[in-house]
Formats: structure tokens, sequence, C-alpha cells
């Protein structure tokens, strides 16, 4: 990689870049070429915000207001008798 790593470089080593896997030299070269490239920047970003993006995603869905399920016990208590 040259002393200014090209768009594709930045891009191809953005997941060593925030785990701090790269070189002192590698790691410069990136925050200089972030300083310059938005476009870069916002790849970046975009690459932070996934694992919170993934979690909501995953996580199993919330239940339901206490108001709904207080509804609800009622409804199925009066089926029942
Ligand atoms: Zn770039």
């Amino acid at each position: 990689m040259s002393l200014l790593p090209s768009c594709k470089d930045v891009q191809s080593l953005a997941t060593e870049y925030q785990e701090g896997h790269l070189s002192f030299s590698d790691r410069f070269g990136i925050r200089v070429h972030l300083l310059l490239c938005w476009a870069c920047r916002a790849f970046i970003r975009g690459l932070e915000a996934l694992p919170g993006i993934t979690k909501r995603a995953l996580a199993p869905p919330g239940g339901a207001p206490p108001e709904a399920q207080k509804a609800l016990a009622a409804t199925l208590k009066r089926l029942k008798s």
C-alpha cells in the first residue's frame, strides 16, 4: 500500500483498521485518507453502525405492552369460563 491509500485500499482494510490490526503506517495512511475522502468516512461509519443494526435486527421481538397483556389475559379468562 502506498503512503496514501486508495479508496479500494481503505475499504478492503476497513475491518482490520477498526479492530486495530494494522501497522502504524497503514493506520496513519487511512486516517489521512479519511480526512480527505467523505465516501470512505461514510463507509467506515456504516461499518461502525453495523453491529448495532445487526443486534437490533436479530433481537427477539419485545413483549406486548402491559395493557395489551392484561387485555389478552382477561379475554382468555372470559373464553375459558
Ligand atoms: Zn476514499
